[in-house]
């Protein structure tokens, strides 16, 4: 666009450099290996219950959807072992990150976050005005708590990690807690239901804690955008001011309908994240006998290198057959290609290309 026509537009806007989701390309054939989506469907009383939900004739599309979302927020505050009180909903956990920037970011300190992580943190913090200082992890990638020991307006971490799928212990999580009492610090759980263990147990001890965590990827629902926050009714009551200060109907119809079937089938969620992460130590020692590194992965994906490879090859090499998996051009991780776990027929064709490009 000619850059004179952006004068119509606010000047903040002129400087905004949004976040890139990996792209959902349409090619023929394609394995989609590039944004941690889940290989399996979700419930089937998923579908059933957003079905039910139009109404007849899709009628109930007519009204407001219930603004709270009660009913939603009752079944995962069940499934949490939460009162509803601690519970917050939103579009998606980025929206919910977005109401937590606001909510509790816009600090006279920085806010502190790993230098690497998920790219949307930075996005967030131009947006809404939030200074930052990132904080390197250490060589081997996992986060270094006692860096964080500086002034500050607030702490995110995303645990595990993304993209580099290492897990913080919870005793690692407690120090940040209590290195800075009066500061709020969040964790950001989106891939913790595949072998972590969730900080929403210390959130009766923390009057700081914020968890946040999603149906994206361990309820294979990232189509229907629900996104949560977990923490003690004060932080609760900020975030509702910011959400009805924006959007007050962030939940529809099909999301409440749909998320609620989802938390009521505990089984089939357990099933298939056991699944998922025998679907990932097998990926791992496949791909190790092909010579390639691996992280310790505690995600829905993997962040792996080849010693004798470039990533950006390699990714290209794989996408020339259909396969799309991430590769960041980013300082410290350039080498690596983060890859999303899929089934075993879908393995099978990523380690049978990956044998013929190394
Ligand atoms: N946090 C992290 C660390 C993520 O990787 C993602 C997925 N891109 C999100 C939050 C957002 O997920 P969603 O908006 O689908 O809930």
């Amino acid at each position: 666009m000619n850059t004179d026509l952006q004068r119509f537009w606010s000047p903040s806007v002129r400087e905004l450099v949004p976040y890139v989701p990996g792209e959902q390309p349409k090619i023929n054939n394609l394995l989609k290996l590039n944004t941690n989506e889940s290989p399996f469907p979700p419930s089937p009383r998923v579908r059933e219950a957003i079905i039910a939900a139009l109404g007849q004739d899709g009628a109930d599309l007519r009204l407001y959807p219930d603004p709270d979302a009660t009913a939603l927020k009752a079944a995962i505050a069940t499934q949490q072992g939460l009162p509803m009180e601690q519970v917050f909903l939103g579009n998606g956990s980025d929206e919910v990150l977005a109401h937590i920037f606001v909510a509790f970011f816009k600090q006279a300190q920085p806010l502190l976050y790993p230098d690497i992580t998920y790219s949307f943190y930075p996005v967030y913090c131009q947006l809404f005005g939030v200074e930052c200082v990132q904080v390197p992890l250490a060589d081997d990638f996992s986060i270094d708590v006692s860096a964080y020991q500086q002034p500050c307006g607030g702490i995110i971490v995303a645990n595990p990690n993304a993209p580099t799928s290492v897990l913080l212990s919870l005793e690692g999580i407690k120090q940040l807690l209590e290195m800075h009492p009066d500061r709020v610090v969040v964790i950001d759980e989106a891939y913790i239901d595949f072998g972590g263990q969730s900080a929403v147990s210390l959130i009766d001890q923390y009057p700081n804690l914020v968890v946040c965590q999603t149906t994206s990827k361990s309820r294979a629902l990232a189509g229907l955008r629900i996104g949560m926050a977990f923490a003690q009714a004060h932080l609760i009551e900020a975030l509702e001011r910011v959400k009805n200060s924006f959007n007050s109907y962030p939940m529809d119809r099909m999301a409440i309908a749909g998320g609620i079937a989802s938390f009521e089938d505990q089984a089939y969620f357990e099933q298939t994240c056991a699944q998922l992460i025998a679907n990932r130590e097998d990926l791992v020692q496949q791909m190790q006998a092909l010579g390639f590194e691996i992280l310790p992965s505690a995600a829905n994906f993997i962040f792996a290198r080849h010693p004798q490879h470039a990533a950006v090859q390699l990714a290209q090499g794989l996408r020339e057959d259909g396969i799309i998996v991430r590769h960041f051009n980013k300082p410290r991780i350039s080498d690596y290609l983060r890859i999303t776990i899929g089934t075993s027929e879908q393995h099978a064709r990523l380690i049978a290309r990956l044998q013929q490009l190394v």
